[in-house]
């Protein structure tokens, strides 16, 4: 059983986490096609929708843009 709140919680939770990757601002952290690749030294966003597999960032708009939870 989830304690009261736990929603909040989870929320606060994951904005916390991207505000931990590249461009926390960026709208593919919410997209499901958003893959983060991790180097020794850098992180990138990929994007497995669009042709162009490393999109200029942050990104505001995108046409191809799915929400996560919704498809
Ligand atoms: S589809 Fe658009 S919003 Fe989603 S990851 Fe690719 S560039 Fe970002």
């Amino acid at each position: 059983m989830k304690a009261p709140g736990h929603q909040e919680e989870t929320a606060v939770e994951e904005a916390a986490g991207i505000e931990a990757l590249p461009f926390p601002e960026s709208l593919c952290h919410r997209c499901t096609a958003m893959r983060q690749v991790a180097t020794k030294t850098s992180s990138f966003l990929m994007c497995t929708a669009l042709p162009v597999k490393y999109p200029r960032q942050p990104v505001a708009r995108c046409p191809a843009f799915t929400a996560r939870g919704e498809r």
